[in-house]
């Protein structure tokens, strides 16, 4: 009843709702690197996943500090609880309306706690999908910790077990949103300028807002 009486509003309403790209694809594909770019440039909250939970495990008093590194340094995934609470917070503190969730929804666990509390609150534009060998992939997230990235999983054994992952739990999430027409697959091989320019012509196809 409400749904039929809505309906002659839902461009409207739909406009109101804050809007979302997922940024998907192996370990050192360039997720975050493009996400700052596309931040720049397009003006969306980059908010990644990782970021918010090493943010977390950081804090003083966390209950979940313990938790989130073991599964980090394992290559394993989060309870989506957590995860998806953290994304919703910060996506309320920010006050904006345009959203890159970098490395979310990586396993069927968090999909369905996606789904469960946020498909209602916000609206999913598309998948961005980022494609990148994997031994280019390792040897990008190898220098990274040699670099100092400081990361706890930048290191082969925690990689191996992070691809596992990969190719297991996050793949099947790709297939989904392919099924529903939902991703746009960027080749990542390429330096990062390169990889922008392809990034782009999907960004600019969208209405330019403030954000
Ligand atoms: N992680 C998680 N849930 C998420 C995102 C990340 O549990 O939604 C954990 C997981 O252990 C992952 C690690 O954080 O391996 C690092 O994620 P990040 O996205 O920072 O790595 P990237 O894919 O960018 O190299
Ligand atoms: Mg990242």
């Amino acid at each position: 009843m409400w749904k039929r009486f809505l309906r002659p509003f839902s461009g409207y309403i739909n406009k109101m709702l804050p809007e979302v790209v997922f940024v998907l694809g192996a370990p050192g594909a360039g997720k975050g690197t493009q996400c700052s770019f596309i931040s720049k440039e397009f003006g969306f909250v980059h908010l990644s996943a990782g970021d918010l939970l090493r943010e977390e495990r950081q804090r003083p008093g966390s209950e979940y500090g313990e938790m989130i590194e073991e599964k980090i340094r394992n290559g394993e995934i989060v309870p989506v609880e957590v995860t998806c609470s953290l994304i919703h917070k910060a996506m309320q503190k920010s006050g904006k309306t345009r959203f890159l969730i970098d490395g979310f929804p990586r396993n069927k666990d968090n999909l369905d706690g996606w789904e469960r509390v946020m498909s209602d609150k916000t609206k999913l534009l598309f998948v961005l999908f980022f494609e990148c060998c994997r031994d280019l992939c390792t040897e990008r997230c190898l220098g990274r910790g040699a670099a100092g990235s400081g990361r706890s999983d930048d290191n082969l054994d925690s990689l191996q077990k992070r691809f596992n992952t990969y190719l297991n739990a996050t793949m099947p999430i790709i297939e989904h949103y392919e099924r529903k027409g939902l991703v746009h697959r960027v080749k990542a091989e390429s330096a990062p300028d390169v990889v922008f320019e392809d990034v782009k012509k999907l960004f600019n196809k969208l209405d330019r807002i403030d954000n």
